[in-house]
């Protein structure tokens, strides 16, 4: 069975409640290697947040290994996990500016049975400036790097998502060092590409730089409202920009995806046959299909 087979949202919804209630392990296929992806835009409040935490909760129901890396001090993708990340819980920081082992300070998210975070707490707001005084330049965009390929060295996961902060300072530059995909969440209202060309540029400049690996992999169309003729219409300019690099599956608003991190958790577990579930499974799949 699957739930995007359904012809009809509502035997769809119907699907993946099911799907998501009996965790149908083995439903997405595992990559042959660990696919890293980092959740960048430095426009604040376009679903960064909301995409990389039900991103790794499909795929985790699913029976993948993930880890979410929460670079914002913000710590929303914690919270959304209801993992601690009050000050001086071990975390990113630790990790970036102390190096401390990814392993060390990562927790599992309850309710998950393949489902890690490493935790963001406030502290992790100063860790810019304490990269930029105690590390040297040459060092210093590659601390996320270092911890993740030792990572990775010892410990399988097949997804890493790092959920960054809406600005393209240190922590956003450590991302994208760090990993071969960027993802892109554009919502889709009137000012949505606005910005998008400097996080072009600053891709570019990273990939030039710091990586050459990188690349924008995938974009993700969020908070899609299907009572406006504007959703559309900013959908149909992204995809004329970005061609098959977007989803198929367009995330569309949904009070529950907005209630779910206030209950800690993620809307697939929070209301798993709602719209922003059903579309947040569809994009899962799709990603994994992508390879
Ligand atoms: P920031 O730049 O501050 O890190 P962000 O890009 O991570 O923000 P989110 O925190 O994921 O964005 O989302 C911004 C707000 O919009 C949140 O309150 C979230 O709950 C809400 N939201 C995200 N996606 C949806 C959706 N599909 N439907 C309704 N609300 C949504
Ligand atoms: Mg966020």
């Amino acid at each position: 069975m699957s739930f995007d087979d359904e012809d009809t949202p509502l035997a769809q919804a119907a699907a993946a409640a099911v799907y998501v209630r009996r965790g149908l392990k083995g439903t997405f296929a595992a990559p042959a290697s660990t696919r890293v992806l980092t959740v960048a835009n430095q426009k604040g409040g376009v679903g960064k947040t909301t995409t990389a935490v039900n991103l790794a909760a499909s795929m985790a129901l699913a029976g993948l290994k993930v880890l979410v890396i929460d670079l914002d001090p913000q710590g929303n993708a914690s919270t959304a996990f209801g993992v601690d990340h009050q000050e001086d819980t071990a975390g990113t920081y630790d990790v970036l500016v102390d190096q401390e082992a990814i392993a060390e300070a990562m927790v599992a998210a309850p309710g998950f049975d393949s489902l890690w975070v490493l935790p963001a707490s406030l502290d992790l707001a100063g860790a810019d400036i304490e990269l930029i005084t105690t590390v040297p330049d040459e060092e210093r965009p590659f601390r996320l790097r270092e911890a993740l390929d030792n990572f990775l060295a010892e410990y399988e996961m097949d997804y890493v998502f790092v959920d960054c902060p809406p600005s393209l300072g240190m922590l956003t530059i450590n991302a994208l060092a760090a990993v071969t995909e960027v993802l892109i969440p554009i919502q889709c209202e009137f000012y949505a590409l606005e910005g998008v060309q400097q996080l072009l540029r600053t891709i570019e400049f990273a990939r030039d730089r710091l990586n050459p690996e990188l690349e924008v992999s995938t974009i993700l169309l969020t908070m899609f409202n299907t009572n406006t003729n504007l959703s559309a219409q900013v959908a149909d300019s992204v995809r004329e920009f970005f061609g098959d690099k977007v989803l198929t599956a367009a995330i569309p608003r949904s009070t529950y995806v907005a209630e779910a991190p206030s209950h800690g958790q993620s809307v697939m577990t929070y209301d798993p046959g709602s719209t922003g579930a059903v579309a947040y499974l569809a994009a899962a799949r799709e990603i994994t299909e992508r390879g």
